[in-house]
């Protein structure tokens, strides 16, 4: 690899475990909770039903919110250095994973939402510099991708493009007029996702969104002259499918189509990140799902990646939340 420096750093891909609260149907079915955040990175399993003085089982990462945590919490040590490393060039991704109903959407939204602000904010400390900002949306379905910013339902096709790798054909992108216009778009994907749920039964659960923020500036004393001072690159927040749809599928085999493909992007992505934590050199299989294709240029080279696994507290979820960490383990 020609890259040298500092490039083992900026590889490191940030991995945190956010415990969500439990909810009102857990608490009137007295399902109880065995998780405990014994400090900022450590978070155990602790059977209440079992001998406590056993050792309990613990997981490290590298940051552990437990379900008192607010959304600004976990955006400020879990995902803001990654995400806000856009203003300096640098592509990064910021993912939600976890079972349906563990908090990954409230979650994302927050952070979407904040990583925006600190942008503005940055953007008019920063009037030497001329930005421009763009929005995109998309949902990936059974291998299929939608724009989130268009009624057309009509999937859209990936190119290969010499320059900049794969793009998607045909996406809306919205050049952002300011803070408000981007809060109308995010609401404008909402709606969209709704619409799929009660037409494709509860899409959401099922299909992977990425919100794409692209920032392009350059230095306005070059506005309009060779502009080398130019710099654009995007941040990517990808509210993932529930992550019960990969041991469902792996469980069915290969019954449901559906299950089968978001087996195969959540399992490519796996395997990817499994082989990017490690700073393999060799080949890694982006071109194996359409979510892993899309992402290439914000999750390897030069790129930045924080994963937040979302849970329930719920011993009820056991199993889903064991798999979880598991997944968060192999990603570190
Ligand atoms: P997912 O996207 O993983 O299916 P959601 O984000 O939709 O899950 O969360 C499921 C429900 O739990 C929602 O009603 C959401 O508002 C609530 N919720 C999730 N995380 C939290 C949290 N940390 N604090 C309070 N409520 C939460
Ligand atoms: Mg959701």
């Amino acid at each position: 690899e020609s890259e040298s420096g500092g490039r083992a750093k900026m590889e490191k891909i940030v991995v945190s475990v956010r415990l969500r609260p439990l909810n009102e149907k857990e608490v009137a079915e007295n399902d109880p909770s065995d998780w405990e955040c014994i400090n900022d990175t450590t978070i155990i399993f602790r059977n209440s039903l079992s001998d406590r003085s056993m050792n309990p089982t613990a997981y490290t990462f590298d940051k552990v919110f437990p379900s008192d945590c607010t959304t600004k919490q976990v955006y400020e040590e879990g995902a803001k250095e990654v995400a806000f490393s856009v203003v300096n060039g640098i592509n990064s991704t910021v993912f939600a994973y976890g079972q349906t109903c563990s908090g990954k959407t409230y979650t994302m939204t927050g952070i979407t939402e904040y990583t925006a602000q600190d942008i503005y904010e940055y953007i008019h400390k920063h009037e030497e510099r001329a930005f421009l900002l763009k929005f995109s949306a998309i949902e990936i379905y059974n291998e299929a991708v939608r724009d989130l910013l268009s009624t057309d339902s009509a999937p859209l096709r990936l190119l290969d493009d010499p320059e900049k790798g794969t793009v998607i054909e045909k996406l809306t992108e919205e050049t952002l007029r300011d803070w408000n216009h981007l809060k109308t778009l995010i609401s404008v994907c909402e709606a969209q996702r709704k619409i799929g749920e009660t037409s494709l039964n509860e899409t959401s659960s099922r299909s992977h969104q990425i919100l794409r923020l692209t920032i392009e500036s350059s230095a306005r004393e070059f506005l309009g002259k060779d502009n080398s001072s130019s710099i654009v690159a995007s941040v990517n927040f990808v509210d993932l499918a529930g992550s019960e749809r990969a041991s469902q599928a792996l469980s069915a085999g290969t019954r449901l189509k559906e299950g089968c493909h978001i087996n195969r992007s959540l399992l490519t992505l796996g395997t990817v990140i499994r082989k990017l934590s490690k700073g393999r050199n060799g080949h890694i299989p982006y071109r194996d799902s359409k979510l892993t294709r899309i992402l290439q240029p914000s999750l390897g080279g030069n790129a930045r990646t924080a994963i937040i696994c979302t849970m329930s507290p719920a011993r009820s979820h056991i199993e889903q939340s064991r798999n979880t960490l598991l997944f968060a383990s192999c990603a570190k």
